[in-house]
């Protein structure tokens, strides 16, 4: 066998049955990224140390065993970000459609509502507390 047959061997060895990645190993490796490059743009050790911290603690879940207790880790962040995460993908359907619909909130309760650009001024009623007034689009 020679060297890298023998390194494949190894990676296949310790792979094997590993959990591997998913959203919260993702979520992670994205934030140790951002703050490796916080702490070389700003020279902050506590980031650099921060860094390679979640890279340790993501090489960790990927070849762990304990797929139990890596899926319930990951539910519980799935569960305790899903607000910010469904913030983030309304956001960016509004940016992608914003020449099509010019998209506002209703001053009253704050529903998020949206016109047609170009259908001019309208009197718009909120579908959740009824309240009317006029918007442009
Ligand atoms: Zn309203």
């Amino acid at each position: 066998m020679d060297f890298m047959q023998r390194i494949r061997a190894f990676f296949a060895k310790i792979s094997y049955g590993s959990y591997g990645s998913d959203q919260l190993g993702r979520a992670v490796l994205y934030g140790s990224m951002f703050l490796l490059f916080v702490s070389f743009a700003f020279g902050s050790a506590l980031c650099l140390y921060l860094s390679v911290a979640g890279y340790g603690w993501e090489i960790f879940r990927m070849f762990s065993k304990n797929r139990g207790k890596r899926q319930a880790e990951n539910a519980l962040y799935l569960q305790k970000t899903e607000k910010l995460r469904t913030e983030i993908r309304q956001a960016r359907v509004r940016f992608r459609n914003r020449k099509q619909y010019k998209y506002f909130k209703c001053p009253q309760c704050r529903t998020r509502m949206r016109l047609t650009r170009g259908c001019g001024e309208k009197n718009v009623c909120c579908p959740k507390c009824k309240n009317t007034f006029k918007m442009k689009a």
